[in-house]
């Protein structure tokens, strides 16, 4: 079988996976990245690059190259209740050099990564290769087999790193143990045409008829209706017209626009998962990111999360990898770091699940606007407050270059 040698593996090219190999590359470690994937297109991964990434972008002299692939900036964000449009955060007086949120294709935000970190020839990206499991020798984690076309072979690797996303293989390998948090949506996934040009538009509307998330993509809309857990069949049973209606019912400015969807093909389902591990960590292997614990997509935080992880893991491994002296006290130290933003982002993501949007889909007469939200539109001032919490969020990581 044929055999790899490295300081570093890590399994996923995702914003964790890859943001991982660039700067254990940056400093000098030996790393290879597995992604099972040919490329990073895949629609629907989550397109919200924060201000807190952006700004480590900044830090990482990267940022201008990340800027110029299309992206759409959202500077101030807005939500329509029951036909009124309220504001309810706004990005203009954040502490970053981004005061914005960037809503980037994933695919250009990784390939950006990706090109950043193949400039150091110590950072391999190996692509259609997929981690298959984990070689264990003692207790300790030493690599993993991996697959290719050509077929099966090994990576020694002082280090492997889970970021394998929220159904990693490697997190089921590794006999970590999972806790489910529980999510009570799924949610549909869809493109529709969008000809405004307004500036500032809606996020997102509530209605009497639910609930539908409303991005504004350039030339289209990206759309998700979230629903109740599990009733994906059911929705589509009532077939195509019905969920035309659906989008209509709570956004009737898209009628026309729903017309497009003629297919369920066009409607991708994602099931949400809100997970943690209780160790992120075993001798020899780290998981982090979704691998370590799933977000919802509520917010759009998740990619962020991933990325803060990474930057963390990176600062404290980079150089007990480039001394030999990786330990368990190691991993232990980005767990210890990484876990208080996660599990409070998740406690978080719970509250609004059950207070927020349960209510939301399950409406049947048209919602009155919380105080919350009355007094947010009403104060400028205090609509900085949630564009922190979501913009820049818990325990932000930065970038120095290590000595
Ligand atoms: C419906 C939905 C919408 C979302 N929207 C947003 C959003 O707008 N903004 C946001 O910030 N977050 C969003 N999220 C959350 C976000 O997608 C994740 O939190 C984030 O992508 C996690 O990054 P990651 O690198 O840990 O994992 P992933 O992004 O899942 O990356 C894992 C990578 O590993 C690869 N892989 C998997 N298994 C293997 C293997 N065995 N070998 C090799 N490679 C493998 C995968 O192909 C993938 O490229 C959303 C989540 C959902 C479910």
């Amino acid at each position: 079988m044929r055999l790899l040698r490295t300081q570093c593996v890590v399994a996923g090219g995702g914003p964790a996976g890859l943001m991982t190999g660039y700067l254990l590359a940056r400093q000098g470690v030996e790393v290879i990245v597995l992604e099972k994937h040919a490329d990073f297109l895949r629609d629907f991964r989550g397109d919200t690059v924060h201000s807190s990434t952006l700004e480590l972008f900044h830090e990482l002299g990267i940022l201008d190259e990340l800027l110029t692939r299309p992206h759409q900036k959202i500077r101030e964000a807005l939500i329509t209740i029951s036909g009124q449009d309220f504001k309810v955060a706004d990005f203009g007086k954040l502490p970053t050099q981004c005061k914005y949120i960037a809503m980037m294709p994933q695919w250009d935000f990784l390939n950006c990564l990706a090109v950043a970190a193949r400039k150091y020839p110590n950072f391999k990206l190996l692509q259609s290769t997929k981690a298959e499991s984990l070689i264990e020798k003692e207790g300790k984690i030493i690599g993993v087999k991996a697959s290719d076309k050509d077929g099966l072979f090994t990576i020694q690797a002082d280090l492997t790193v889970g970021a394998d996303g929220r159904d990693s293989k490697l997190r089921d390998a590794s006999g970590l143990e999972v806790e489910d948090r529980g999510a009570p949506i799924d949610v549909f996934w869809m493109r529709l045409p969008r000809t405004s040009t307004k500036e500032t538009e809606s996020l997102g509307q509530v209605g009497a008829a639910g609930f539908l998330v409303q991005l504004n993509r350039g030339d289209y809309w990206q759309c998700a209706l979230p629903f109740q857990k599990g009733a994906a069949d059911v929705i589509r049973a009532e077939g195509l017209e019905a969920f035309r209606q659906r989008i209509s019912a709570i956004a009737p400015e898209l009628s026309e626009a729903a017309l497009v969807l003629t297919s369920w093909e066009q409607v991708k389902l994602l099931t949400v998962q809100v997970n943690r591990l209780k160790t992120w960590w075993r001798d020899g292997f780290l998981c982090i990111g979704d691998a370590a614990h799933a977000m919802s997509p509520l917010g759009g935080v998740g990619i962020n999360l991933a990325i803060q992880d990474a930057v963390a893991a990176a600062r404290i491994l980079g150089p007990a990898l480039l001394t030999d002296t990786t330990d368990t006290k190691h991993l232990a130290q980005v767990q210890k770091r990484r876990v208080w933003p996660a599990n409070i982002t998740q406690k978080a993501q719970i509250l609004a699940h059950k207070y927020v949007l349960v209510p939301a889909i399950n409406t049947k007469t048209a919602p009155r606007p919380p105080f919350v939200i009355r007094l947010l539109n009403k104060f400028s001032v205090l609509r900085g407050i949630p564009a922190r919490a979501v913009g820049i969020g818990l325990r932000p990581e930065h970038w120095q270059e290590p000595d």
